[in-house]
């Protein structure tokens, strides 16, 4: 045990974890929060996927490929707007550098890997604290519209299955056995791959619950502090300088700050590739559940997921590469609903509130986050979880306890090679 002071920048779910396990394994932990709350920026009402299998990263030769169509396609889930800056056009060509097979082999594999220690680490903290998130293991269905697009599935579940992954590829007919609710969608669909082990919960709920928690074990939240900048002697940082102007020391800091982490890195001089990518969700109320998923759904056509949560469906999707933009589109939300209707008709009510959502998930051009340590000796990266920080937060909160306690087993079993 140690009772050394760590100072975790956000309180995002990536912070929460970070607190957490730190608070569990003996530190003193600290959280800085800019907003009034955890939780209520990123990790606020995401897809509600805790997808341990489907960790692909976004950068591959399939998505190059596709790319010009997916951009000109008015009805595409990706969209990108030049914004004209400079970290914009980095981060593209960096994506663009990331296309290739070998690099969608090495991510999946690293990602899955941490997805792996996510679920353990996320079973052990349920189990012990009875974490309540709306938690649930129904399984995950990916949905697909065309045999190439399963003859690309087939091959990366293939590829997954050396690594330790369960799933199995259904006909249409399959899939309608696993999840009868999809069954005036049928026409839109070529088969699927079906994962037993995924499951879903609330993101931001499980926020509130790890403050919780880690309050319990010593850890102290200040919400609306902000930090501006670090006090740097040598080859350490001394302390976290406030808005206010408040100097907080701490013997280690740890960068969680999501999309806040590039302008925070600048200021200590690196150059941090994290970038947002805009998405929409809305949580519906049912109207008639059994009309509803059972299961966890993707349709991977439109790039849509929905999960039930409670007495809600969770519907989230678009991917949009047009900077810090948080307007929320009109367009897009009645495209979210006619979705919803088109593929679960009758399953959610429209009429009361829809509780329309956009957030910035924080990604890197390789979707593989940054963890560890980073140019000081007590400075650390948790940042640029892209699509999967609900999925990979208590995994990656655990390589950070394992950094600290310069648990090197750990770390190299996991093989994860971070240079920033
Ligand atoms: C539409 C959508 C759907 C998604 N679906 C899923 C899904 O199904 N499964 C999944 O695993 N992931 C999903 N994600 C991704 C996931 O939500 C994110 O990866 C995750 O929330 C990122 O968490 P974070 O803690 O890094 O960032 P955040 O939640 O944004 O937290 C960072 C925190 O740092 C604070 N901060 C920043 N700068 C400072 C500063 N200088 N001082 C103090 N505080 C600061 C911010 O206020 C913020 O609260 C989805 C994202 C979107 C947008």
């Amino acid at each position: 045990m140690s009772n050394q002071k760590v100072i975790v920048v956000g309180a995002g779910v990536i912070g929460c974890a970070t607190a957490y396990l730190l608070a569990r394994h003996g530190f003193a932990v600290t959280v800085i929060e800019a907003e009034p709350g955890p939780g209520l920026m990123t990790s606020y009402a995401n897809g509600a996927q805790l997808s341990y299998s489907y960790v692909e990263p976004l950068a591959s030769p399939a998505t190059l490929k596709k790319l010009p169509s997916l951009l000109l396609d008015p009805q595409s889930p990706l969209r990108f707007r030049v914004t004209g800056e400079w970290a914009q056009i980095v981060w593209g060509f960096k994506f663009i550098r990331a296309c290739t097979q070998a690099h969608v082999k090495f991510a999946t594999k690293a990602l899955l890997g941490l997805s792996f220690l996510s679920r353990n680490e996320l079973e052990l903290a349920i189990e012990r604290d009875r974490l309540s998130f709306d938690y649930s293991q129904p399984g995950k269905l990916v949905i697909y519209n065309t045999p190439e697009a399963i003859e690309v599935a087939k091959k990366q579940m293939e590829f997954q299955r050396t690594l330790g992954c369960q799933q199995t590829l259904l006909s249409t007919h399959e899939c309608l056995e696993r999840e009868p609710a999809l069954e005036n969608y049928q026409s839109y669909m070529a088969g699927g791959v079906w994962t037993p082990g995924d499951a879903v919960g609330d993101a931001k709920k499980l926020c509130d619950d790890l403050v919780r928690h880690s309050t319990r074990m010593g850890a102290t939240f200040r919400y609306l502090s902000n930090v501006e900048n670090f006090i740097v002697q040598r080859d350490r940082i001394q302390a976290a300088v406030l808005e206010s102007g408040e100097r907080l020391e701490a013997d280690y800091f740890v960068l969680a700050s999501g999309n806040g982490a590039a302008s925070l890195g600048k200021k200590l001089g690196l150059s941090l590739p994290v970038y947002p990518l805009k998405g929409y969700s809305l949580s519906l109320t049912l109207r008639a559940p059994a009309k509803a998923p059972q299961v966890s759904v993707t349709d991977l056509r439109r790039k849509i997921v929905y999960a039930c949560l409670g007495n809600k469906l969770r519907v989230a999707g678009m991917a949009e590469l047009v900077g810090y933009d948080w307007s929320v589109s009109e367009k897009k939300l009645q495209f979210l609903m006619q979705c919803t209707e088109e593929t679960f008709p009758g399953a959610c009510d429209f009429h009361t509130d829809i509780a329309p959502w956009v957030g910035l998930r924080p990604v890197t051009p390789t979707s593989l986050p940054m963890i560890g340590p980073a140019r000081f000796t007590n400075f650390l990266l948790n940042v640029g979880h892209g699509s999967l920080g609900f999925t990979l937060a208590l995994g990656s909160a655990r390589l950070i306890v394992a950094y600290l306690n310069k648990q090197t087993a750990l770390i190299a079993q996991q093989g994860w090679s971070f240079k920033p």
